[in-house]
């Protein structure tokens, strides 16, 4: 079975105030409104070729519009109206012996892969299928601002595109109705005209028309506010821990042991990294400190490696259904040097909390001689984690 979509972008959108820009070439987020149902269509599998009718004079904006794709073929030029413009293509694809035809309006950028498939699959058992809706507003008939009557909405049904045909059916329908000097709005009314039966599939609701500048600038909303709301909701917190310098040979610094003249003193292993990076997690979940969890009181505790805390705090943010986005860490130590170990640090937190070493940063800084760090009496470390929580979850 071979399918094809036409993309018919021809029309002049004197509607979406285009005294500069046809709509379909009007930016949304970034993209040519033609780009958007352009690439949905080539990036779908059951779909062999597109081919995009435009307006004469716009080839220039078409050519910086439409992608180098291997299925997308040479643009044709529309006439003089939507039914005329279809037909043309129509003819320029008649030659790719075509099994299945889907008619598309460019200005109905939000077009899902999953209702091309729905159209696809209708046509396994019908000639033709128009996605719609239901009407769910109360319909007036109008004439000079005045209501002449309230028109019964019941059986009424709102046509979408993309619009699915036998290719041989809707070019024969297509070819018929030519000579007929009717304003046909879509190809389903030519169907129609010819005798083919239409069937009706599902629409979806975000697959609208944009016809307006007031819709063009309602969609770059939508999309900016979809946009933010995939990015999730973004949580910061900080953590602060100091441990003093004893007795030891080494000390505990974000899971790396460093050689140095004392260890540090502490319940656990005392690896104020980690810590400061626990509390940091766990700050950003808005949950209690590392020593509600851990208790110092707690001798099961006693000399525990600290990867223990950070993984804990780690695993609460993936139960929250959320990400690791970044952990910022800053050592304040006279002594001892930190720069050779920067990099096993980061490595060993990236491993502990399974993320990419890029999301963390270890700096280590001196106290210049100053406070308790500066009189050699302990290291201070600081920390700031980014998280991304789902929206809308309760704690
Ligand atoms: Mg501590």
């Amino acid at each position: 079975v071979k399918t094809a979509a036409l993309i018919v972008a021809a029309g002049k959108g004197s509607r979406a105030g285009a005294a500069d820009l046809p709509k379909q070439y009007r930016l949304l987020q970034g993209r040519p409104v033609l780009r958007h149902s352009l690439d949905t269509f080539l990036a779908h599998e059951a779909i062999d070729n597109v081919l995009v009718v435009i307006a004469r004079g716009d080839g220039a904006l078409y050519n910086a519009a439409a992608p180098q794709h291997s299925r997308l073929l040479p643009a044709i030029l529309g006439g003089e109206t939507r039914q005329e413009s279809v037909r043309n293509g129509l003819a320029a694809l008649a030659r790719a012996r075509l099994d299945r035809v889907l008619i598309h309006d460019a200005a109905r950028p939000f077009v899902s892969a999953e209702l091309i498939t729905r159209v696809i699959a209708g046509l396994d058992d019908a000639e033709a299928v128009l996605p719609g809706h239901a009407i769910v507003d109360t319909l007036k008939s109008v004439e000079g601002g005045e209501v002449m009557t309230t028109v019964p909405r019941e059986g009424l049904f709102a046509a979408e595109t993309p619009q699915g045909f036998r290719f041989a059916a809707i070019f024969a329908a297509h070819e018929a109705a030519a000579g007929e000097r009717l304003e046909f709005t879509d190809d389903a009314a030519i169907a129609e005209l010819a005798g083919i039966a239409v069937r009706t599939i599902e629409g979806e609701p975000a697959n609208i028309k944009l016809t307006t500048a007031a819709d063009i600038v309602a969609a770059e909303r939508r999309l900016a506010a979809e946009a933010a709301y995939a990015l999730g909701d973004v949580r910061v917190g900080t953590g602060y821990d100091v441990h003093p310098f004893g007795p030891g040979d080494r000390v505990m610094l974000a899971g790396v042991a460093i050689p140095h003249d004392h260890g540090l003193v502490g319940h656990s292993d005392a690896d104020v990294a980690l810590h400061a990076l626990t509390d940091a997690l766990l700050g950003a979940l808005g949950e209690a400190d590392i020593g509600q969890y851990f208790p110092s009181t707690d001798p099961e505790l006693h000399g525990v490696a600290s990867e223990r805390f950070l993984d804990f705090a780690a695993k609460r943010v993936l139960a929250r259904g959320g990400t690791i986005a970044h952990l910022d860490l800053a050592i304040t130590a006279e002594a001892p040097k930190i720069a050779p170990y920067r990099e096993a640090m980061r490595l060993r937190v990236a491993g502990i909390c399974h993320v990419a070493l890029d999301r963390v940063a270890v700096k280590a800084t001196t106290s210049e001689g100053l406070g308790f760090v500066g009189r050699r009496e302990g290291i201070a470390a600081t920390a700031v984690a980014t998280i991304r929580l789902p929206f809308g979850v309760a704690t």
